[in-house]
């Protein structure tokens, strides 16, 4: 039995090898990675500043080897063999471990539709180069999927000035992750950038022309990229006899059903206490799921608990939510001068918050409303609409308490 061994090595695979290090565990590490690349994050692929693909790295070379992390760089593993705790590469090398993380991470959904392979994924740093090495004056794009991934590329491409056509199955763009009220304004902004929709229908056929839409339109296209959400990655698990459902399943301690095998990232679904399990997509969870599992993994008993949180950049606008809103929930609206706060009541505590304003003028106000909703307040909903009444006198509130 050799140590432990990380199975992907994105953000959450990487982030756990270096906390099982903060955790003190001295054993050998073992990192495996099919990108050809260091490991790196995935959210600046689809926020470029410039006009080429952004790396932006995890750690360096040296890092990993200071920290006593044996990077497998371009390595794919094939096999699971949990009767003799044992790794196969897909070189035929059989590396055997003490426990072993699941961070595989996920991967697009594909269309089905005929001419379906001339659409490009966007997922890796090979699809960002692939798309931005097309770019060019006159290109005409056509993004599938209306998402977030999706949205942040059409609102790049439209500062390059390209054409852009999005096809989204649901009446409006942005419906699922992303509060109404803030949906419906991205949704105008891009609109007033020129960005074409083709809603309320699905993708016929593709050719290297035009994508053909269910209704028949036809709409022109030089490059089409399918951003249709993603699947998590299972398929070594489940052939190795892992319990998976929408992801690899775990207990609250990032523990799948097999002995001293954990998961963690956008692969792991984990139970939740009312019964069910939860698959986040967020760069946050892979990190604060990672340090859970790699502590645990280091000895200690932790159950994984994280206030949900993402973000995403769109023109000039940044959007950040804090926990799950629901329609159910009561929502109060601050309008400030750099954007709008919406604060979500769940009978009367404040559950989730978010916040779409110019740059990063709103993030110290949702980290503000993140400490408020660990500290479960009942905020007066007049109050927390008031501009005037500074969300630190509400934790200062709840401190005097
Ligand atoms: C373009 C883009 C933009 C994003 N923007 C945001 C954002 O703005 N905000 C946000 O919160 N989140 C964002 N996300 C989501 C966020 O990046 C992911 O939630 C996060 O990367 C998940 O990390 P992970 O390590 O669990 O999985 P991944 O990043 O998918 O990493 C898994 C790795 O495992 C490797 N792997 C899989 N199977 C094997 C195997 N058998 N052997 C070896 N290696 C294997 C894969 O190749 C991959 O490198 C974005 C994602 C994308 C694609």
């Amino acid at each position: 039995m050799d140590g432990i061994i990380i199975i992907g090595a994105g953000e959450c695979g990487t982030r756990a090898a270096f906390a099982l290090r903060e955790a003190k565990y001295s054993g050998a590490i073992t990192l495996i990675g099919a990108e050809p690349h260091l490991p790196y994050e995935r959210p600046p692929l689809s926020k470029p500043t410039g006009d080429l693909a952004e790396m932006k790295l995890i750690c360096t070379s040296d890092a990993l080897a200071s920290a006593g992390i044996d990077y497998l760089q371009g390595s794919s593993a094939s096999k699971l063999d949990s009767e003799t705790g044992a790794v196969i590469l897909n070189d035929g090398r059989a590396l055997t471990y003490e426990k072993l993380l699941f961070a595989t991470g996920a991967r697009p959904r594909k269309l089905t539709c005929p001419g379906a392979e001339l659409a490009l994924d966007f997922r890796t740093y090979a699809d960002a180069e692939m798309i931005f090495s097309r770019m060019g004056k006159g290109l005409r794009v056509v993004i599938i999927g209306g998402g977030l991934i999706g949205m942040e590329l059409a609102s790049v491409l439209r500062g390059k000035d390209i054409t852009v056509d999005v096809i989204e199955s649901a009446p409006k763009p942005l419906g699922r992750a992303v509060p109404m009220r803030f949906a419906e304004k991205l949704f105008a902004r891009h609109i007033a950038e020129g960005v074409g929709f083709h809603l309320g229908r699905g993708v016929a056929a593709i050719n290297s022309f035009s994508v053909t839409l269910t209704d028949g339109t036809m709409v022109p296209a030089d490059l089409v990229v399918s951003v249709i959400g993603v699947l998590p990655e299972t398929t070594l698990a489940e052939a190795a006899g892992l319990m998976t459902g929408n992801g690899i399943q775990t207990d609250i301690y990032l523990r799948t059903n097999m002995p001293n095998i954990f998961a963690a990232g956008d692969c792991a679904a984990v139970a939740q206490p009312g019964g069910g399990y939860i698959r986040y997509e967020t760069w946050r969870n892979a990190r604060v799921q990672a340090e859970t599992a790699a502590r645990n993994m280091a000895g200690s008993a932790e159950a994984f608990t994280t206030l949900s949180w993402f973000w995403s950049d769109q023109y000039d606008l940044n959007l950040q939510v804090a926990g799950l809103p629901q329609p159910t929930h009561q929502c109060v609206l601050r309008s400030l001068p750099a954007g709008e706060l919406e604060f979500y009541l769940d009978n009367g505590r404040l559950v989730a918050a978010a916040a779409l304003g110019s740059g990063n003028s709103l993030a110290k106000d949702i980290k503000l409303a993140e400490r408020l909703i660990a500290a479960g307040i009942h905020p007066d909903p007049a109050a927390l609409a008031d501009p005037r009444a500074n969300l630190k006198m509400f934790l200062k509130s709840v401190r005097a308490a």
